[in-house]
């Protein structure tokens, strides 16, 4: 049986610095360069509790870090969670 596991997903601090993100910021919403454009002023906006992102400048978006891996590397969403070691065979 194969499904998704999403508690084997990485916290959203730990993948977003793999992904060489440099978060900025304090309270809830955290500022890194966006890596969907050509960004030289923070644009990108994250959430370190859910993972959910936004670009105030190209208006990428999504609500967690598979949904930014599935853009960042257009990926489905079986591909992405595989990736991130969160989907299992059992
Ligand atoms: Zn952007």
């Amino acid at each position: 049986m194969e499904k998704f596991n999403r508690s084997n997903l990485q916290s959203p601090a730990t993948y977003f610095k793999e992904q060489g993100l440099k978060l900025t910021g304090g309270g809830k919403w955290k500022t890194a360069l966006c890596p969907f454009h050509d960004d030289h002023n923070p644009s990108l906006r994250v959430r370190l509790d859910t993972g959910g992102f936004k670009c105030m400048a190209c208006g990428v978006r999504g609500g967690d870090v598979l949904a930014f891996h599935m853009q960042r590397y257009d990926l489905g969403f079986i591909a992405a969670a595989k990736q991130l070691g969160a989907w299992r065979v059992t």
